[in-house]
């Protein structure tokens, strides 16, 4: 059995664990009722009320929400305290328009930082270890998430932040970091950027851990990473609407993201008609918070997709249900002649052939009435500027997983355009 954080609460048995839910729930529909009107009248538009939950299976009747309605609520409205409360405020990103408000009570940010406590814990994080935090610091949750729970752990947290990649290659090598947070993507473009300036990440840093978020990665990139850093690699799933990161997170044995089921009820909805589908079945995410004081979320709509696994008691020992890695989000799927198409699935070829350099994007144009795919990968740094047997296997291969022909043309390396965010993977031309 694994070490855990809070072995109480990691090993709850499965009768313990729905009776927390059960009771948790109750009291946040309660909360939610008596106090943000939207809930009030979301739940009687549906002729229910607080006491009419009386199991588990009465979730499911109630609404779902969405980010669109944190929008309409802008700023204040989906609170159950008063404002004066609260000691926090954080933004989500991706949107447009008005940003998606979350606020936290003082028992907020003490539950979130135990959630990462946990998770980090999980992914090899121990007192004495020196660990860089990469997201953004900020309104977005990322940044200030790791930062506390690494504190609250007994780590050395150095808060760089996004960007400045050199800096952050020197104060690794300086300061002997031993983890690092951030995305993954962002953990490739580092190695990139220290092989420039003559820094062997295997053998002149000491980053053995790393833990990633933020955007859907493939398990072929987990081991790419950990291939070029020499490193064990973790993922940890979350979104602000939810505290930020910390919802779950994969151990060093099975499949999958455990999800703490004491903080959170996860479904996976299809997400076109919202009706739960079965364990091993793709869909939404929709998660319910269980301990939010300050906006509690109920069935929250995540966009993600993923499922349950079906996998029975992990040998790690914890019994919190695992979900897949996310997948993408159900917005991100693009279609192509009809054909439903997620990047994951192209990563997820592209990254087992180690020819294949660290980045690729995926183009998608009109070819008279017809749409196009292109993929365009980079080489690996090793390989010369065009490889037509590669260019020939990769897609073969896509041909195969996808069930029509995309174009693939392999380009020298660092010839696609770099970001230190989240990177641009697709680039759909048909919208303009
Ligand atoms: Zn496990």
């Amino acid at each position: 059995m694994d070490e855990m954080w809070n072995k109480g609460s990691e090993t709850l048995d499965r009768e313990s664990i729905k009776r927390i839910q059960l009771r948790r729930l109750r009291l946040a529909v309660r909360r939610s009722y008596e106090r943000v009107p939207f809930y009030r009248s979301a739940l009687k538009g549906r002729g229910l009320h607080p006491e009419d939950i009386m199991s588990l299976d009465d979730l499911k009747r109630i609404p779902m929400v969405s980010k669109i309605d944190l929008r309409e609520n802008y700023p204040f409205g989906l609170l159950a305290v008063p404002r004066e409360a609260c000691v926090r405020v954080h933004a989500s990103s991706g949107t447009t328009g008005k940003p998606t408000l979350v606020m936290y009570t003082r028992e907020d940010i003490r539950n979130w930082t135990e959630l990462m406590c946990r998770c980090l814990f999980m992914s090899g994080l121990r007192r004495g270890d020196i660990f860089q935090v990469t997201p953004g610091y900020g309104l977005f949750t990322g940044g200030l998430g790791f930062h506390y729970g690494g504190e609250a752990l007994g780590a050395t947290v150095i808060p760089t932040g996004t960007g400045n990649t050199e800096r952050q290659v020197n104060l690794m090598r300086d300061l002997g970091t031993t983890m690092i947070a951030g995305i993954a993507s962002y953990a490739l473009h580092i190695a990139e950027v220290a092989s420039e300036m003559g820094i062997d990440v295997k053998k002149d840093l000491q980053v053995r851990k790393g833990i990633f978020g933020a955007e859907a990665w493939s398990d072929s990139i987990m081991r790419k990473i950990s291939d070029i850093w020499d490193m064990d690699c973790h993922d940890i799933y979350g979104m602000s609407e939810m505290y930020g990161p910390g919802v779950g997170c994969s151990c060093s044995y099975g499949e999958g993201l455990h999800i703490w089921e004491d903080h959170f009820i996860v479904e996976i909805v299809d997400p076109s008609t919202g009706e739960p589908v079965g364990p091993e079945e793709e869909g939404e995410v929709v998660l319910t918070s269980l301990t939010k004081t300050a906006m509690p979320m109920l069935r929250f709509r995540t966009r993600d997709v993923s499922k349950i696994l079906d996998a029975g008691r992990c040998d790690c020992g914890r019994t919190h249900l695992r979900i897949a890695r996310v997948k993408g989000r159900c917005d991100d799927a693009f279609s192509i002649n009809g054909v439903k198409v997620f990047p994951g699935q192209v990563e997820h070829v592209l990254m087992k052939y180690p020819e294949v350099g660290m980045n690729y994007q995926l183009v998608i144009e009109k070819v008279g009435a017809l749409d196009q795919l292109t993929v365009l990968v980079e080489a690996g740094v090793a390989l010369a500027e065009s490889h037509p047997s590669l260019e020939s296997a990769l897609f073969r291969e896509l041909r195969t997983v996808l069930g029509f022909q995309p174009r693939v043309r392999v380009l020298p390396p660092m010839s696609i355009e770099r970001s230190e965010g989240k990177a641009k993977r697709v680039l759909d031309l048909r919208k303009k």
